[in-house]
């Protein structure tokens, strides 16, 4: 049986895993950096994070899964899109175990990994997805060897407009679950800019309108849960006309903001006015990690893809849809 390691590295986490080809998750271990109170990610510090943990992570994924080494099949990598100095601390550990032990090296792009693992734990064939991340705010369709686009945000990502919210607020990053817990005492819907376009969104008018609402004395608690009211329908929007575009009878959900309960229960509102499941990735695995990267560093390997050490580069700027995911039909 073919077994992979995969290492994630692209922003805050630090993560290992092995999993094998029948899509057993032997191990997954992550350690996450949290930047200071009131701070963003700062991508030298988020490397420095992870060299001093890597080897600890590698070692725990590899004694989890009860492996050594030299019984792997291959070792992947994240290598993009995401924060340069961070992606190269993962991209150096998985090129020194390849040249050293000799297995071969599979580059993964991160956000196929989120889509990927999502349809091997929920089990979903043919869904449409929506991709709700840090970095990512996408609605995507499997479709002839790719994930395909169907809309995507025009400026920043649901996760950073709830963020940087978070941030003004001083709160520490990622501050998702805390605006949660604030957004669930706001009672007053205030007005925000609600912005489809198309099949595309935005958000950033988004956060400058409730920044100017908590200047002008409306409570935090409301703010927070007109942000979460508006962000969330937009996205529903997008998802339900995509699901009735298609005809496709499974809404996907992965990316850390799809722990939201509140965003749950109103996308599980949208599926079923489509007569579609919603597949939700269990918490522990919709945020970063190994896992993402082992499965289809597994699936690559499986069809032959490898790369030489020396061509084990990172792309900070990396479209999911001109990525080959040769094994959707
Ligand atoms: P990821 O990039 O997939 O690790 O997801 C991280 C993003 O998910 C950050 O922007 C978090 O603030 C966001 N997030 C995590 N939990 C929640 C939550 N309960 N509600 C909204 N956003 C969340
Ligand atoms: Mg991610």
């Amino acid at each position: 049986m073919s077994t992979c390691l995969g290492i994630e590295s692209t922003a805050h986490t630090f993560g290992a895993a092995v999993v094998s080809e029948d899509g057993r998750i032997m191990s997954d271990v992550k350690d996450i950096y949290v930047p200071p109170t009131g701070s963003g990610i700062h991508p030298r510090e988020a490397a420095r994070h992870h060299v001093s943990e890597a080897p600890r992570v590698l070692r725990k994924a590899l004694v989890e899964a009860g492996i050594s080494i030299d019984d792997l099949s291959c070792i992947s990598y994240s290598a993009g899109p995401g924060l340069g100095p961070a992606l190269r601390v993962g991209a150096v550990a998985a090129r020194a175990i390849s040249s050293y032990y000799g297995k071969p090296l599979v580059p993964v792009h991160h956000a196929i990994g989120h889509l990927e693992l999502g349809r091997l734990l929920t089990g979903a064939r043919r869904p449409v997805a929506l991709l709700i991340s840090g970095g990512h705010t996408t609605v995507l369709i499997p479709k002839r060897r790719r994930w395909r686009v169907f809309g995507e945000t025009l400026d920043i990502t649901v996760g950073q407009l709830i963020d940087q919210f978070g941030r003004h607020l001083g709160l520490s990053s990622p501050s998702g679950p805390k605006i949660e817990g604030l957004a669930s005492t706001g009672s007053t819907l205030l007005e925000l800019p609600y912005t489809v376009r198309g099949n595309d969104l935005s958000f950033s008018g988004m956060l400058t309108a409730a920044k100017r609402l908590l200047a002008r004395g409306h409570r935090q608690e409301d703010v927070a849960y007109s942000i979460q009211e508006t962000a969330f329908a937009m996205l529903c929007e997008v998802a339900e006309r995509a699901l009735a575009f298609t005809g496709y009878h499974e809404l996907m959900v992965v990316g850390g903001v799809a722990a939201n309960s509140r965003l749950r229960a109103m996308l599980k509102a949208a599926a079923r006015r489509q007569d579609a499941k919603l597949e939700l990735v269990p918490p522990r695995f919709s945020g970063d990690c190994g896992a993402q990267i082992a499965w289809p560093g597994i699936m690559y390997y499986k069809g032959g893809v490898r790369v030489r050490p020396v061509d084990a580069n990172v792309i900070q700027r990396w479209r999911l849809d001109v990525v080959d995911v040769p094994w959707i039909e």
